[in-house]
């Protein structure tokens, strides 16, 4: 996982995306040196700046609670979080699994915009407590900012577009209604498309009136949502079609391996060069021990090639990369997944009898929308 840990809270690992540094100086800047002295006019610049990080601090914080809203109740599930990565558009649980029935999937998405929506209520109150008392600009200033960006978070996470907060509640109450999780997927990924489309369009229309920079950051979010709910239907669709497969369905068989004890410029030379694979399986006395892939060649200096072995820049067998050949693959996925190299060996008896890649799974979904069993 990228970024960096930033602590812990409640058992929750916080980690930040590198693109969230970006957002927090962003946001910073547009406070300080935009919207607080266009408001309120005559403070000094450190003010400014001193409001600026103030209210960027707590509107961190209020993702954050957001975010942590939606672990706790997922916790509460059953389901196991490991954390919490904030990133660019807010921030994502780390679940290992999705909610089981649609009463909680609910549950658990509606909190966050709920926790946003009390928010905003509770700054609105400090806000208006604060003018009514005579405190300065700088009280008043900060508080209308963050009850009108949470209530803003709010409405946004609540549009009906999965995967976004209000696209899950939307899915749950299809699923609930439907009993089929496919069907409601369906329906609430095309509507986190098409309220992409019409995010992008916004974009376009608000740089035409010269808002330029408001009218990116719309084109971005409405890109990122198209994508994020493509991929959500995509992955779903590959789950539930591999219910009651086991991996020697899907395995490439009897796949080329590699020597253990080669060199990596052997290996490059005699396999990567000339194959079109971009991992091999290796072997020792014919029995796997690993696999090896191009990615993990490339993070190796050029000049070590010609020492470095196999065996010690491959990924070891015992390392949870492998499978049986009656395995079911919605285990075998998840085994993809937690590897970091999207590939498992199938091995029997001590002996290799396949391998399966991103591929394999791509080509066997492709093979089974042609015979026309997905749809
Ligand atoms: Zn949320």
């Amino acid at each position: 996982m990228q970024g960096f840990r930033l602590g812990s809270i409640s058992g929750f690992e916080i980690r930040v995306d590198l693109s969230w540094l970006l957002i927090f100086f962003l946001v910073l800047w547009t406070l300080s040196a935009g919207i607080f002295p266009t408001n309120y006019p005559g403070l000094t610049n450190t003010t400014y700046f001193g409001m600026g990080i103030v209210a960027t601090l707590l509107f961190f914080a209020s993702l954050l609670a957001h975010e942590l809203s939606h672990s706790f109740v997922a916790r509460a599930k059953g389901i196991p979080v490991e954390g919490i990565t904030l990133f660019i558009f807010g921030g994502v649980s780390r679940t290992r699994m999705d909610a089981e029935t649609p009463g909680d999937e609910f549950q658990i998405a509606g909190v966050g915009p709920l926790v946003s929506l009390i928010l905003a209520a509770l700054f609105g109150v400090i806000w208006y407590v604060s003018r009514n008392a005579g405190l300065s600009v700088v009280v008043t200033g900060v508080t209308a900012y963050l009850a009108s960006i949470n209530l803003a978070l709010a409405i946004f996470n609540m549009l009906p577009g999965f995967p976004l907060d209000g696209g899950r509640v939307f899915r749950s109450i299809i699923w609930k209604y439907t009993g089929n999780l496919k069907k409601a997927t369906q329906i609430a990924t095309t509507g986190g498309k098409w309220l992409g489309y019409l995010l992008i369009a916004l974009g376009v229309w608000q740089m035409f009136g010269y808002a330029i920079l408001s009218g990116l950051w719309l084109i971005l979010i409405g890109w990122f949502l198209y994508n994020a709910a493509e991929a959500s239907y995509e992955e779903l669709l590959l789950r539930t079609s591999l219910q009651g497969v086991r991996a020697q369905e899907i395995m490439t068989p009897y796949p080329e391996t590699v020597n253990a004890d080669l060199t990596l410029q052997e290996l490059v030379d005699k396999y990567f060069l000339s194959r079109r694979y971009h991992s091999f399986p290796v072997t020792q006395d014919s029995h796997p021990v690993g696999i090896i892939t191009l990615n993990q060649v490339k993070d190796i200096p050029r000049e070590e090639w010609i020492y470095r072995t196999v065996r010690d820049t491959m990924t070891a067998a015992n390392n949870g990369v492998t499978a049986r050949p009656e395995e079911q693959m919605s285990k075998v996925l998840q085994k993809m997944q937690d590897s970091g190299i999207r590939r498992v060996l199938v091995i029997q008896n001590g002996l290799l009898r396949g391998i399966i890649t991103a591929n394999d799974l791509a080509n066997w979904l492709q093979r089974q929308k042609d015979i026309g069993q997905v749809v």
